[in-house]
C-alpha cells in the first residue's frame, strides 16, 4: 500500500495532493474553516476537508474534530464515493423539503428565523446547557405562532435530558407547541430513548443514537425510536445510507452534519432517492455557516432544496478566502492520510 503526498505547498497556499490508497486514485486536498453565524455543537468554525477527484469530481471530509480515525472511516468514503464515484443512486424526487433550524435563541430570533425560512416545519433546539425550561417552552410558542397552526414543530434534546426530565419537558413542550411533530434524541442512550417512548404520547426520533452503520438496528431491536434520522457521512456515504434506510424500516429524516454545500449535496442525494420521505429533512444547514465553499450555496427556497446530480465545484475564492491555519491544515492532513489507510485496509 503505497501513499505519497504532493509537494509542501507554499503557505498560504490551501492545497495538498494525495495520491489515495484507494486504487491508486489522485486526489487533491483543501482544507477550510467555515466561520459559524450561531454556536452550533459547541463550535463557532466548521473545519472541514474538500477532496477533488482526478476526474473534477467533489467531496466533503469532515468528521468533528472529537472523533477517532475508526470513527471517521465512513465520512471518507462518503468523501470518495462524491468525489471519485460510483454516481450516487437515481433520484426519486427533485426536491427535498427541509426544516428551519432554530439554535437556542431567545423567542423573538426564534420568530424571524422561522418566518425568514418559508419553510413548514421547524426543528427547535430545547435542553440547552444553562437554559431552563422557560426559554425552551417561549421558544417552541414562538416558533408555532411563526409557522401557523398547519405547520409542524419537531424539537431536539440532543440527549440533554434524563428519562423523567424527558418525559415532563416533552409534555409541556407538547403543550406549548400545539403538538409537537417528534422530539429528537430526549436522553443520550438507546435504552432511555425506549424508556421516554413508552411513556409518552409524542413520536421519539433517535439522532445522536445513530453514528454507525450498527447502530440503526440496536434502535429499531430497543423499541427506542419511530423515527430515524440518519447522516448520509457517518453512514458511508449515498449507496451504502440507502441500503441501511431500507433496513430500519422506519421513517427516515435525512440530517446533515453542518457541512458546507459540497458535502451537503451529498444528503440531498441521499433524501432524493429514499423510497418514502414523509418528513422534511434536516438539509437546510448552510444558513448556520457565515460562509460557503461554494459561489451558488445550497440555500432552502420556499422550504425545500433541489437534488443535484453531483456535488458543487467550490469557487476558487470560496476556497482561497477561507483557508485554515497552517497547524490546523497539517492537523487534516494528517488525518486523511491515516484514515486512508484504514479505509484501503476494510
Ligand atoms: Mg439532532
Amino acid at each position: 500500500m503505497v501513499m505519497t503526498l504532493g509537494p509542501t505547498p507554499a503557505e498560504p497556499a490551501p492545497t495538498v495532493d494525495i495520491v489515495t490508497t484507494v486504487g491508486g486514485v489522485g486526489l487533491r486536498a483543501y482544507p477550510v474553516a467555515l466561520p459559524m453565524r450561531v454556536r452550533f455543537r459547541g463550535i463557532t468554525v466548521r473545519e472541514t476537508l474538500l477532496l477533488e477527484g482526478a476526474d473534477g469530481g467533489w467531496g466533503e471530509f469532515c468528521p468533528f474534530a472529537e472523533y477517532d480515525d475508526d470513527e471517521a472511516v465512513p465520512w471518507l468514503r462518503c468523501a470518495l464515493e462524491s468525489a471519485l464515484g460510483p454516481a450516487w443512486p437515481a433520484p426519486l424526487r427533485s426536491t427535498v423539503p427541509v426544516n428551519a433550524t432554530v439554535p437556542a435563541v431567545d423567542p423573538e430570533h426564534a420568530h424571524r428565523i422561522v418566518t425568514a425560512s418559508g419553510a413548514g416545519t421547524a426543528k427547535v433546539k430545547v435542553a440547552e446547557a444553562g437554559q431552563d425550561r422557560a426559554a425552551d417552552l417561549a421558544r417552541v410558542e414562538a416558533v408555532r405562532d411563526a409557522l401557523g397552526p398547519g405547520g409542524r414543530v419537531r424539537v431536539d434534546a440532543n440527549g440533554g435530558w434524563d428519562v423523567d426530565g424527558a418525559v415532563a419537558a416533552v409534555r409541556a413542550l407538547d403543550r406549548a407547541a400545539g403538538g409537537l411533530e417528534y422530539v429528537e434524541q430526549p436522553c443520550r442512550t438507546v435504552e432511555e430513548l425506549a424508556a421516554v417512548r413508552r411513556r409518552v404520547d409524542v413520536a421519539v426520533a433517535a439522532d445522536e443514537s445513530i453514528r454507525r452503520a450498527s447502530d440503526p438496528m440496536r434502535v429499531v431491536a430497543a423499541g427506542a425510536a419511530d423515527v430515524a434520522v440518519v447522516k448520509v457521512a457517518p453512514l458511508g456515504g449515498v449507496a451504502a445510507s440507502l441500503r441501511i434506510a431500507e433496513a430500519i424500516g422506519l421513517p427516515c429524516v435525512v440530517s446533515s452534519a453542518v457541512e458546507s454545500s459540497v458535502g451537503l449535496a451529498a444528503g440531498l442525494a441521499l433524501a432524493g432517492a429514499l423510497p418514502e420521505l414523509p418528513h422534511a429533512c434536516g438539509l437546510g444547514t448552510t444558513s448556520l455557516l457565515a460562509r460557503d465553499t461554494v459561489a451558488a450555496s445550497l440555500v432552502p427556497e420556499g422550504g425545500a432544496l433541489p437534488v443535484p446530480p453531483a456535488a458543487p465545484a467550490p469557487g476558487v475564492g470560496n476556497l482561497a478566502g477561507n483557508a485554515m491555519s497552517p497547524d490546523r491544515a497539517t492537523w487534516w492532513l494528517d488525518r486523511v492520510r491515516r484514515v486512508l489507510l484504514l479505509v484501503e485496509d476494510r
